[in-house]
């Protein structure tokens, strides 16, 4: 089912799930297991997210270093699969601009719908590792909005080989990223508003957003939208902090706000067992208010671990 029906036919909040590709070199058990301890949920879809190439330098010897490219954590379509295959639930494979040409990514897409898999959230892509910004594929696309359009040309049967005439319409249903806090480089809220609704006009049906921990963020992201035209889905995502390192490092990486009474709390805290209760008592109250708010899902980053998620849930669900 589509990510769009399931939130149509809903009867109350629903429950699902990001999840990573298990890093190259690692079998898919640990994974299974950590989803197998939140089926008694009952996600509606899982995301997999997609892992770009890096770079790494190989000792040659003799003070030489070799620079080779490689991907960490490979394996986005083939879980998926086996997800899907495992547990007969929805996923939802995040495709990426970066690293691929848009003949790869018909490619890739080609697979998935063979595959069976409908749902496909479209983003950029982080920045390669140790690159400073991001820099596209020769013939790939700079922009979500411009990898939404292929998808979507797709479903109307338009591939890349114009000469490929009365070609197979593809269904894929599609979603974007949405920053209530702002998407570190645009120039400002405004700005970034329009390239959301840019990429909505491409044909994206429903948003998710990168996580928030204060909830009034996700209300005036929500209202704006409305305000911009963007009258799809706006999933909301979440993650229980749980480390007193957090505190910096999540500001850091994904560019948001920690707000002052959750700091304070952790700022109190002796160690990282009790920066974790801290931070799951914070995400239940999130859910709660978010929930009679009327969201139409609780979509958690599990960083492909479920005991965090699983505490919330249970108070939750
Ligand atoms: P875009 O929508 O393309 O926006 C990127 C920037 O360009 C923004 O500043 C935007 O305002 C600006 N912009 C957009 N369109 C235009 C235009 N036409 N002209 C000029 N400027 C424009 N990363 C991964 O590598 N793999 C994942 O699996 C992954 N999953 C994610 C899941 C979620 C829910 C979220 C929120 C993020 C995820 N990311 C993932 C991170 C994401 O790739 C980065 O945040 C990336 O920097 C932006 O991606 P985007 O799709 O939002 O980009």
């Amino acid at each position: 089912m589509k990510v769009t029906e399931h939130i149509k036919s809903a009867k109350s909040t629903l429950f699902t799930i990001e999840i990573l590709p298990p890093k190259k070199g690692e079998n898919i058990d640990t994974l299974f297991s950590h989803i197998d301890s939140l089926m008694e949920f009952q996600p509606a879809f899982i995301d997999v997210t997609y892992h770009r190439e890096e770079y790494v330098y190989k000792e040659m010897g003799r003070g030489m270093l070799k620079k080779l490219i490689t991907r960490k954590r490979p394996g986005t379509v083939g879980i998926c699969a086996a997800i899907q295959s495992r547990y007969n639930v929805d996923t939802v494979p995040h495709v990426i601009c970066g690293g691929f040409s848009k003949e790869d990514t018909e490619n890739m897409l080609i697979d998935l719908d063979f595959l069976g898999i409908h749902n496909v959230l479209i983003l950029r892509g982080d920045p390669v590792k140790s690159e400073p910004g991001f820099s596209p594929h020769p013939e790939g696309h700079c922009y979500a909005s411009d990898l939404i359009e292929q998808v979507s040309n797709m479903n109307k049967g338009i591939y890349l080989d114009d000469e490929l005439l009365q070609a197979y319409p593809t269904h894929f249903c599609i979603g974007a990223a949405g920053y209530p806090e702002k998407h570190f480089e645009s120039p400002n809220l405004e700005t970034d508003f329009l390239y959301l609704k840019k990429k909505v006009e491409a044909g994206a049906e429903f948003i998710v957003t990168q996580m928030f921990f204060n909830n009034q963020v996700y209300f005036q992201f929500v209202e704006k939208c409305r305000e911009f035209g963007i009258n799809v889905p706006i999933i909301p995502g979440l993650k229980p902090l749980s480390t007193l390192k957090h505190l910096t490092l999540l500001p850091q990486f994904f560019h948001l706000d920690i707000p002052d009474a959750l700091a304070r709390e952790v700022a109190k805290c002796k160690d990282n067992t009790q920066a974790k209760e801290v931070g799951i008592e914070w995400c239940v109250q999130q859910c709660k208010e978010l929930i009679e708010y009327g969201v139409p899902v609780l979509h958690f980053y599990t960083m492909s671990k479920s005991e965090l998620v699983r505490k919330v849930a249970e108070q939750v669900f």
